[in-house]
């Protein structure tokens, strides 16, 4: 088995073929906000499930119960 340097943080041994460690993996998706990662950014705080996008208060979804439920 041959171990290669992760190119980014020239701490860690990343697998042959990998060119980051797992731990610049995570941080470069933290950073890029992938999907899984970093669910707390921006949630809907009505009903804790949906993405909210930017300046958003509720969801689509929470927004459109709230507009059907009113009178
Ligand atoms: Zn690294
Ligand atoms: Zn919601």
């Amino acid at each position: 088995m041959r171990y290669n340097r992760c190119s980014r943080c020239e701490l860690n041994y990343v697998l042959k073929g990998e060119e980051l460690c797992d731990i610049c993996k995570r941080e470069l998706a933290g950073k890029y906000g992938d999907d899984e990662v970093h669910i707390e950014e921006n949630i809907c705080p009505y009903c804790e499930k949906n993405k909210l996008e930017l300046d958003e208060e509720m969801c689509s979804y929470c927004r459109n119960k709230k507009l059907k439920g009113k009178r």
